[in-house]
């Protein structure tokens, strides 16, 4: 299985779900990186958010 990475503007590399903060509020759960609070793009966080570090 191909795992998906996001590198944030911040240099941040998000490969876990650790890696993202959830923002609730929406109809549709948001996603950001846990550093710097920058927007995950949705189908990006959706992949990270299922991965793991083990
Ligand atoms: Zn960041």
């Amino acid at each position: 299985m191909t795992r998906a990475t996001h590198t944030c503007t911040c240099g941040a590399v998000l490969r876990f779900k650790q890696d993202l903060e959830k923002e609730r509020g929406g109809i549709v759960a948001s996603w950001k990186c846990k550093d710097c609070g920058t927007p995950v793009p949705g189908m990006v966080a959706e992949k990270i958010k299922h991965q793991n570090p083990s």
